[in-house]
């Protein structure tokens, strides 16, 4: 079975100064895409748009991410996963999709090997309802 490493903001940094991205004051709960854990209630939030595709692909394009606004320890991403509702793309070496599954995010790591195990070159993964960004998953 293949191995994997989940990739946070694969496309680099977000860009905090866009015009587009607001201020938040955490409620509690959000996943922050770059530590990967989830945010406390005060904790200090920005909400923004982010492109996670690293090479041109027409479904590419800018959906809603969470950050903190000063991170501390990395986290793993299983507690944001973990009760999630996913929605898991494949993409080949060219970036166009092949799969597309909503699996409950206890079921991640099983099919995020299968899928990398067939012919998928990567995968990017999404919360389900709001559509936001989570990672990327890309074989060892
Ligand atoms: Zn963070």
């Amino acid at each position: 079975m293949t191995q994997f490493v989940i990739q946070p903001l694969p496309a680099g940094e977000v860009d905090a100064g866009a015009p587009t991205a607001v201020r938040r004051t955490a409620e509690g709960g959000e996943p922050c895409r770059r530590c990967l854990r989830r945010a406390s209630a005060g904790e200090p939030l920005l909400l923004l748009g982010y492109d996670p595709f690293v090479v041109r692909s027409p479904y590419a394009g800018s959906g809603p991410v969470f950050v903190h606004e000063r991170c501390g320890d990395d986290g793993t991403g299983v507690e944001q996963v973990r009760g999630s509702v996913l929605s898991v793309r494949a993409y080949d070496q060219d970036a166009m999709l092949l799969d597309a599954e909503v699996m409950p995010g206890e079921a991640l790591s099983d099919r995020a090997a299968e899928l990398l195990d067939g012919s998928a070159a990567f995968l990017h993964v999404h919360f389900a309802g709001p559509g936001c960004f989570a990672f990327r998953v890309d074989p060892v």
